[in-house]
């Protein structure tokens, strides 16, 4: 018998005696609180053969069958490799398109880099109509059992028209199916208001995400509309208005981006958040660096694209200042990430896209308006060249295949990697966040399940 190569033990920091043994590709997490059953000393006494306690021959039939021990001549890369192809890569289960309805801001936030807005930076009615056609025809060859559609952009609350479009459309086509459509939006709030939240509550609205860079005067210092007012209050009583008339019906996802300057004020949010009356709606709050854009990639693009989900690559201070702003959610009792999961992301299933305004096919929101990444358009079934290419690519490199966060990064963010590096082919290691993150993230499972005992 041998470990799983994805299991990661740790002790408790506070009790040295009890042990969290979490594996990466099954999700499973054991707490070991047995002064008799050491799991460290029990993966060592099998790796080299030595005879085991009762005890440990005990502990042995539950970890085979749970995958964190193995028969040796178990091929473990394989399972990951039949997992990621069944279960990322050609999942059928859940479809989630991202679709831009505009790539036009109504703010000026100095970290957005701003090329010229063109032409075809507004979805087109004509455009809006092939792209629910599209959907449509994907939707009844592919049968996902939940269809995500999540409204991005520039901002998408300019084009409400073609939102509520979609939206209406797609439900009325899914619901006869007995699909259930959920949709979400990736706004600055500045436009967000109880009307348009009523209007689309009934297909299927469910979430916002919110950016907030600060408290009020740090956010009000880099959030700006053109003429360098601040939104803050704007973004605030759109929020306490919605939830007025919505209370828990609309779930809020709370993002921010941070540097050196605004990183403290960050602290002073969350307590505000936590106040605030829409404390209650709050599903998620994630805070991370803002990320330099590289001038060349940057120039490729046609339009500009607000922030990216999960574009990850930080450096020992920014993991750091992540982990704290973590441990400050944690202790306030504000939702935010269980455990670290940098991916696989949208980018890896084959059924999961974007649609720019143009109706462009894209393979992650991040690559809108970078024309040569487009991987077809809303008038073709099938993938061009280009998005089969990225759909079928390996993502990850050789020495990947001994991390024990294959299963939780595979490769990392495509996009970070092309911003730093140019391609597309390379990894994007995050290799020293996940360890710290997943640390934290055991330490406090640690406590969860001795608390659950
Ligand atoms: S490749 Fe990166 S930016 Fe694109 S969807 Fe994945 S995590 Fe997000
Ligand atoms: S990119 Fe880094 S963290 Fe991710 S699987 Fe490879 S070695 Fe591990």
């Amino acid at each position: 018998m041998k470990p799983s190569k994805f299991n990661i033990l740790t002790a408790s920091k506070d009790d040295p005696g009890k042990f969290l043994l979490y594996n990466t590709l099954h999700d499973h997490r054991v707490l070991f609180d047995d002064p008799e059953l050491n799991p460290a000393i029990l993966f060592d006494k099998i790796q080299n053969r030595f005879p085991l306690t009762p005890k440990e021959q005990e502990a042995v039939p539950d970890l085979l069958g749970m995958g964190l021990l193995l028969e040796d001549e178990t091929d473990e890369q394989k399972i990951f490799e039949d997992w990621y192809h069944t279960k990322i890569r050609e999942r059928t289960d859940i479809m989630q398109v991202t679709i831009l309805p505009t790539m036009a801001c109504n703010l000026a936030c100095d970290y957005c880099f701003e090329n010229e807005v063109r032409e075809d930076g507004v979805m087109k009615p004509e455009t809006v109509a092939k792209t629910i056609a599209y959907l449509k025809r994907r939707v009844e060859r592919v049968k996902p059992k939940t269809l995500h559609i999540h409204f991005f952009g520039g901002e998408p609350m300019l084009q409400p028209e073609t939102l509520k479009r979609i939206a209406r459309e797609m439900h009325a086509f899914t619901e006869p199916l007995g699909i259930p459509l959920s949709l979400g939006m990736i706004t600055n709030g500045v436009l967000l208001n109880s009307e348009f939240v009523g209007e689309m509550l009934p297909y299927g609205f469910q979430w916002v995400k919110i950016t907030f860079d600060g408290d009020r005067e740090e956010h009000d210092r880099k959030r700006i509309f053109h003429n360098r007012k601040g939104t803050f209050d704007r973004i605030y009583d759109n929020l306490c208005g919605i939830h007025e008339r919505f209370a828990g019906r609309l779930k809020i996802a709370i993002g921010g981006n941070f540097d050196n300057e605004n990183y403290d004020s960050l602290f002073g949010l969350i307590e505000r958040l936590k106040a605030s009356p829409f404390a209650g709606d709050i599903m998620m709050a994630r805070f991370k660096p803002i990320m330099p854009v590289n001038p060349e990639i940057a120039s490729q693009r046609q339009g500009r694209v607000s922030s990216f989900c999960e574009v990850c690559s930080f450096n020992q201070k920014q993991i750091d200042g992540m982990m704290a702003l973590q441990d400050k959610l944690w202790e306030t009792g504000l939702p935010t990430d269980e455990r670290p999961d940098m991916g696989p992301c949208e980018y890896h299933a084959r059924h999961s896209f974007t649609i720019g305004p143009d109706g462009s096919l894209f393979k992650c929101p991040a690559f809108v308006g970078l024309r040569n990444l487009a991987a077809g358009t809303v008038e073709e079934d099938d993938y061009n060249a280009q998005g089969e290419w990225q759909v079928t690519m390996k993502k990850w490199e050789d020495d990947c295949e001994s991390c024990h966060f294959l299963p939780n990064c595979a490769g990392g963010c495509h996009y970070s990697a092309l911003n730093k590096t140019g391609s597309l082919e390379v990894r994007n290691c995050d290799g020293p966040f996940l360890e710290k993150a997943t640390e934290a993230f055991m330490q406090r499972e640690i406590g969860l399940l001795s608390a659950q005992k």
